[in-house]
């Protein structure tokens, strides 16, 4: 198992990711390593250019940013060249964001004895034909598999409360820092950037990844266990930091592996 990792997050601990994978699939060789881009062979520029593609254009359209602009080519020039440059406000078709990152990846271990998990900043969504609209999402479990930090903060939903809050206050006029003084008064009942429980919260993912390399599907049902498929932060935070880890059904498959 390779972990790609993030270098921007300083709150994500990829070591003590490790150590927990080593603890809880000792049989699994996992190996930690630089972002993807660093390996690319293309020039920066056509890298560059391959991301810009995969921006989302709105998130209510599929439309493919097909000829991206200048600037936007210009834009992720910078991100590969300086990582920790901010993303906020874009966001990217997770597949399409996967199947660069295949590319990336050292061709001899594209075998499925080799699970890749890439952590990136980069906010991904899927499209959604039923809801006719871009879905930002934590995970896509795919191949190779990616986990945005972003993601964790903006796809699962913040406390309905928070929104109704958020609505008030629009429609007294208040706008100025509004989001500062929401996240203030809402603060450990969602996961926001950089968030100190990060690393604890990212185990569960991880765990999922591992479950659909193994079993095809990353979920539990079961609320408390760290592969329920959280809509909601509330349930992210109830699903990974607090006990059980797993569900009694995941405990005993973890422990015949
Ligand atoms: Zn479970």
């Amino acid at each position: 198992m390779h972990i790609y990792r993030e270098p921007s997050v300083t709150n994500l601990d990829f070591d003590e990711l490790a150590s927990y994978l080593e603890e809880k699939i000792p049989f699994v060789e996992i190996t930690t390593r630089r972002p993807p881009e660093a390996n690319h062979e293309l020039g920066t520029e056509r890298l560059a250019e391959k991301f810009a593609r995969t921006k989302v254009k709105s998130v209510e359209s599929p439309e493919k940013n097909s000829n991206p602009l200048y600037g936007e080519i210009k834009y992720e020039e910078g991100l590969i060249e300086n990582p920790s440059k901010d993303v906020s406000g874009v966001m990217y078709d997770g597949h399409l964001l996967s199947r660069i990152y295949h590319r990336l990846l050292p061709e001899e271990e594209t075998d499925a004895s080799h699970l890749h998990i890439i952590f990136t900043k980069r906010l991904f969504g899927t499209w959604e034909e039923k809801g006719g609209r871009y879905h930002a999402r934590v995970t896509l479990y795919s191949y190779p598999t990616l986990i945005s930090t972003s993601g964790i903060v903006e796809g699962p939903a913040k406390p309905k409360e928070f929104y109704r809050e958020k609505r008030r206050l629009a429609s007294l006029g208040e706008t100025g820092g509004t989001i500062e003084r929401l996240k203030e008064k809402f603060k450990g009942r969602f996961i926001d950037y950089d968030d100190e429980r990060l690393t604890e919260v990212m185990k569960g993912y991880v765990m999922q990844a591992l479950f659909y390399h193994l079993r095809s599907n990353p979920f539990c049902e079961k609320e408390c266990c760290r592969l329920y498929n959280a809509h909601w932060q509330e349930e992210v935070i109830r699903a990974q930091l607090e006990p059980p880890e797993f569900c009694e059904k995941h405990s005993n498959i973890l422990e015949e592996l």
